[in-house]
Protein backbone atom coordinates (compact mmCIF):
# COMPACT_ATOMS: atom_id res chain seq x y z
CA UNK A 1 0.00 0.00 0.00
CA UNK A 2 2.66 2.08 0.58
CA UNK A 3 3.64 2.18 -3.68
CA UNK A 4 2.73 5.40 -5.09
CA UNK A 5 2.35 5.47 -9.30
CA UNK A 6 2.76 8.42 -10.82
CA UNK A 7 -1.54 8.35 -11.39
CA UNK A 8 -1.77 8.94 -7.94
CA UNK A 9 0.19 12.25 -7.93
CA UNK A 10 -2.54 15.59 -8.26
CA UNK A 11 -1.43 17.53 -11.06
CA UNK A 12 -0.70 17.04 -14.99
CA UNK A 13 1.56 18.95 -16.65
CA UNK A 14 -0.34 18.73 -20.94
CA UNK A 15 3.45 19.75 -22.30
CA UNK A 16 5.59 16.76 -20.96
CA UNK A 17 2.77 14.09 -20.39
CA UNK A 18 3.75 13.71 -16.77
CA UNK A 19 2.14 13.83 -13.81
CA UNK A 20 3.15 15.51 -10.97
CA UNK A 21 3.17 16.01 -7.26
CA UNK A 22 2.31 20.44 -7.91
CA UNK A 23 3.87 23.18 -10.03
CA UNK A 24 6.41 25.07 -8.94
CA UNK A 25 5.64 28.66 -7.79
CA UNK A 26 7.69 31.60 -9.80
CA UNK A 27 10.38 32.56 -8.37
CA UNK A 28 9.69 29.66 -5.27
CA UNK A 29 7.21 31.72 -3.89
CA UNK A 30 3.20 33.08 -4.66
CA UNK A 31 3.77 37.02 -4.24
CA UNK A 32 2.90 39.26 -6.69
CA UNK A 33 3.38 43.08 -6.32
CA UNK A 34 -0.01 44.32 -4.55
CA UNK A 35 -0.77 46.74 -7.15
CA UNK A 36 -1.06 43.51 -9.99
CA UNK A 37 -3.10 41.75 -7.47
CA UNK A 38 -5.49 45.04 -6.70
CA UNK A 39 -5.99 45.59 -10.12
CA UNK A 40 -6.73 41.93 -11.03
CA UNK A 41 -4.10 41.95 -13.82
CA UNK A 42 -4.21 38.64 -16.15
CA UNK A 43 -0.82 37.04 -16.42
CA UNK A 44 1.15 34.19 -15.55
CA UNK A 45 -0.67 31.29 -12.56
CA UNK A 46 2.45 32.49 -10.44
CA UNK A 47 1.46 29.80 -7.89
CA UNK A 48 1.78 26.96 -10.15
CA UNK A 49 3.92 28.31 -12.63
CA UNK A 50 6.73 26.07 -13.52
CA UNK A 51 7.17 22.50 -14.37
CA UNK A 52 9.33 20.72 -12.51
CA UNK A 53 9.52 17.65 -15.00
CA UNK A 54 9.91 19.66 -18.07
CA UNK A 55 10.22 23.12 -17.23
CA UNK A 56 7.76 24.25 -19.59
CA UNK A 57 5.59 27.81 -17.73
CA UNK A 58 2.05 27.77 -17.25
CA UNK A 59 1.33 29.82 -20.28
CA UNK A 60 3.08 27.83 -22.73
CA UNK A 61 1.06 24.57 -20.53
CA UNK A 62 -2.25 26.39 -21.52
CA UNK A 63 -1.33 27.98 -24.53
CA UNK A 64 -0.90 24.65 -26.42
CA UNK A 65 -4.10 23.16 -24.19
CA UNK A 66 -6.05 26.36 -26.68
CA UNK A 67 -4.40 25.06 -29.64
CA UNK A 68 -5.72 21.04 -29.37
CA UNK A 69 -8.68 22.35 -27.75
CA UNK A 70 -9.51 24.55 -30.96
CA UNK A 71 -8.20 22.11 -33.07
CA UNK A 72 -5.78 24.83 -34.47
CA UNK A 73 -3.20 22.79 -35.49
CA UNK A 74 -3.83 23.13 -39.35
CA UNK A 75 -2.38 26.94 -38.92
CA UNK A 76 0.86 25.15 -38.29
CA UNK A 77 1.09 23.09 -41.33
CA UNK A 78 2.30 22.23 -44.62
CA UNK A 79 0.98 25.35 -46.06
CA UNK A 80 1.79 27.78 -43.18
CA UNK A 81 4.47 30.39 -43.01
CA UNK A 82 5.39 31.77 -39.80
CA UNK A 83 7.29 33.99 -37.69
CA UNK A 84 7.47 33.40 -34.24
CA UNK A 85 9.16 36.14 -31.85
CA UNK A 86 10.40 34.94 -28.70
CA UNK A 87 10.16 31.43 -29.43
CA UNK A 88 9.19 28.72 -26.80
CA UNK A 89 11.07 25.60 -26.43
CA UNK A 90 7.87 23.49 -26.70
CA UNK A 91 5.91 25.48 -28.80
CA UNK A 92 8.38 25.87 -31.30
CA UNK A 93 9.25 21.98 -30.93
CA UNK A 94 5.75 21.26 -31.83
CA UNK A 95 5.20 23.87 -34.60
CA UNK A 96 8.27 22.18 -36.27
CA UNK A 97 6.26 18.92 -35.89
CA UNK A 98 3.65 20.31 -38.33
CA UNK A 99 6.33 20.56 -41.17
CA UNK A 100 5.15 24.27 -41.98
CA UNK A 101 6.60 25.69 -45.35
CA UNK A 102 8.15 28.32 -43.49
CA UNK A 103 9.20 28.77 -40.04
CA UNK A 104 11.03 31.59 -39.02
CA UNK A 105 12.07 32.26 -35.34
CA UNK A 106 12.90 36.13 -33.86
CA UNK A 107 14.01 37.82 -31.24
CA UNK A 108 15.56 41.19 -30.85
CA UNK A 109 18.70 39.52 -28.45
CA UNK A 110 18.85 35.87 -29.76
CA UNK A 111 20.22 33.37 -27.50
CA UNK A 112 20.24 30.44 -30.13
CA UNK A 113 21.74 30.39 -34.46
CA UNK A 114 18.32 28.85 -35.37
CA UNK A 115 16.97 32.28 -34.10
CA UNK A 116 17.17 35.41 -36.11
CA UNK A 117 17.62 38.84 -35.07
CA UNK A 118 14.81 41.00 -35.50
CA UNK A 119 13.04 44.04 -33.87
CA UNK A 120 9.79 43.92 -34.25
CA UNK A 121 9.34 47.44 -34.63
CA UNK A 122 10.76 46.75 -38.29
CA UNK A 123 10.25 43.62 -39.50
CA UNK A 124 12.33 42.67 -42.69
CA UNK A 125 10.00 41.04 -44.28
CA UNK A 126 7.97 42.42 -46.76
CA UNK A 127 4.10 42.17 -46.41
CA UNK A 128 2.22 39.64 -46.07
CA UNK A 129 5.05 37.17 -46.15
CA UNK A 130 3.64 35.38 -43.64
CA UNK A 131 -0.01 33.15 -42.42
CA UNK A 132 1.09 32.99 -38.70
CA UNK A 133 3.03 35.29 -36.46
CA UNK A 134 3.33 33.99 -32.80
CA UNK A 135 4.80 36.87 -30.33
CA UNK A 136 3.96 36.18 -26.61
CA UNK A 137 4.71 37.97 -24.04
CA UNK A 138 6.32 40.68 -26.17
CA UNK A 139 4.42 43.74 -26.60
CA UNK A 140 4.56 44.46 -23.26
CA UNK A 141 8.57 44.77 -23.34
CA UNK A 142 8.96 47.27 -26.36
CA UNK A 143 9.27 50.59 -26.85
CA UNK A 144 6.01 51.14 -29.00
CA UNK A 145 3.30 48.67 -29.31
CA UNK A 146 1.20 50.38 -31.69
CA UNK A 147 4.12 50.23 -34.19
CA UNK A 148 4.94 46.37 -33.54
CA UNK A 149 1.43 45.58 -33.94
CA UNK A 150 1.45 47.07 -37.49
CA UNK A 151 4.35 45.83 -38.18
CA UNK A 152 2.94 42.16 -37.35
CA UNK A 153 -0.17 43.03 -39.45
CA UNK A 154 1.63 43.98 -42.17
CA UNK A 155 3.68 41.21 -42.87
CA UNK A 156 0.50 38.97 -41.87
CA UNK A 157 -1.50 37.72 -45.26
CA UNK A 158 -5.07 38.84 -45.03
CA UNK A 159 -7.22 36.22 -43.10
CA UNK A 160 -4.02 35.66 -41.33
CA UNK A 161 -3.64 34.87 -37.93
CA UNK A 162 -1.47 36.51 -34.61
CA UNK A 163 -1.55 34.98 -31.24
CA UNK A 164 -0.49 37.94 -29.00
CA UNK A 165 -0.94 36.62 -25.33
CA UNK A 166 -0.19 39.46 -22.86
CA UNK A 167 -1.01 40.42 -19.17
CA UNK A 168 -3.44 42.79 -18.82
CA UNK A 169 -5.84 44.37 -16.52
CA UNK A 170 -9.45 44.92 -17.65
CA UNK A 171 -9.97 47.19 -14.43
CA UNK A 172 -7.36 49.59 -16.30
CA UNK A 173 -9.67 51.71 -19.20
CA UNK A 174 -6.21 52.81 -20.38
CA UNK A 175 -2.79 51.16 -20.81
CA UNK A 176 -0.34 52.57 -18.79
CA UNK A 177 3.02 53.55 -19.43
CA UNK A 178 5.57 56.64 -18.60
CA UNK A 179 8.88 57.57 -19.69
CA UNK A 180 9.93 58.09 -16.04
CA UNK A 181 9.30 54.83 -14.66
CA UNK A 182 13.04 53.58 -15.74
CA UNK A 183 14.46 51.19 -12.47
CA UNK A 184 13.69 47.39 -12.22
CA UNK A 185 11.72 47.88 -9.16
CA UNK A 186 9.85 50.94 -10.21
CA UNK A 187 8.64 48.92 -13.38
CA UNK A 188 8.37 45.37 -11.20
CA UNK A 189 5.72 47.65 -9.12
CA UNK A 190 3.89 49.25 -11.87
CA UNK A 191 3.93 46.87 -14.89
CA UNK A 192 4.58 44.01 -13.36
CA UNK A 193 7.75 42.59 -14.05
CA UNK A 194 11.31 44.53 -14.23
CA UNK A 195 11.68 44.74 -17.85
CA UNK A 196 7.80 45.24 -18.87
CA UNK A 197 7.34 48.85 -20.03
CA UNK A 198 3.69 49.25 -19.77
CA UNK A 199 0.63 47.37 -18.07
CA UNK A 200 -1.92 47.26 -20.72
CA UNK A 201 -5.80 48.06 -19.98
CA UNK A 202 -8.63 46.75 -21.93
CA UNK A 203 -8.26 49.28 -24.22
CA UNK A 204 -5.65 46.84 -25.86
CA UNK A 205 -8.89 45.46 -28.14
CA UNK A 206 -9.15 48.74 -29.89
CA UNK A 207 -5.03 48.75 -30.05
CA UNK A 208 -5.40 45.68 -31.96
CA UNK A 209 -8.07 47.12 -33.65
CA UNK A 210 -6.70 50.33 -35.12
CA UNK A 211 -3.58 47.91 -36.42
CA UNK A 212 -5.76 46.46 -38.75
CA UNK A 213 -6.88 43.01 -36.28
CA UNK A 214 -10.80 41.69 -35.87
CA UNK A 215 -10.56 39.54 -32.51
CA UNK A 216 -10.85 36.41 -32.36
CA UNK A 217 -10.25 35.93 -28.51
CA UNK A 218 -11.12 32.69 -26.46
CA UNK A 219 -11.70 32.13 -23.00
CA UNK A 220 -10.87 29.36 -20.98
CA UNK A 221 -14.27 29.13 -20.06
CA UNK A 222 -15.80 28.89 -23.30
CA UNK A 223 -13.45 25.86 -24.39
CA UNK A 224 -12.26 23.82 -21.55
CA UNK A 225 -14.19 25.04 -18.45
CA UNK A 226 -13.63 21.14 -17.59
CA UNK A 227 -10.25 21.51 -17.20
CA UNK A 228 -9.05 22.33 -13.79
CA UNK A 229 -6.60 25.07 -13.35
CA UNK A 230 -5.43 23.13 -10.37
CA UNK A 231 -4.50 20.24 -12.23
CA UNK A 232 -3.24 21.28 -15.18
CA UNK A 233 -1.43 24.29 -13.73
CA UNK A 234 -2.61 27.17 -15.67
CA UNK A 235 -4.60 30.64 -14.67
CA UNK A 236 -8.33 29.78 -16.04
CA UNK A 237 -8.96 33.74 -16.39
CA UNK A 238 -6.31 34.06 -19.04
CA UNK A 239 -7.67 34.06 -22.37
CA UNK A 240 -6.19 33.23 -25.91
CA UNK A 241 -5.47 36.62 -27.75
CA UNK A 242 -6.07 35.24 -31.34
CA UNK A 243 -6.42 37.84 -33.75
CA UNK A 244 -7.15 37.79 -37.48
CA UNK A 245 -5.97 40.24 -40.55
CA UNK A 246 -8.28 42.40 -41.98
ZN1 LIG B 1 5.96 19.23 -17.98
Amino acid sequence: MNSTTTTDLACYCTVCGQHIDAFTPYRGHNSRPPLMALLNVIGSNTSQFLCPSCGCHDRERHLLMYLAKLNLLPILGSSARILHFAPEQWLSQLIQLQNPAFYLMADLYPQSEQVEKIDIHEIPYPDASFTLVIANHVLEHVDDDRRAMQEIRRVLTVGGLAILQTPYSASLHNTFSDPGVVSPEQRLQLFGQEDHVRLFGRDIFERFAEAGFNPLVVTHHQVMSDMSAVVYGINENEPLFLFEAV
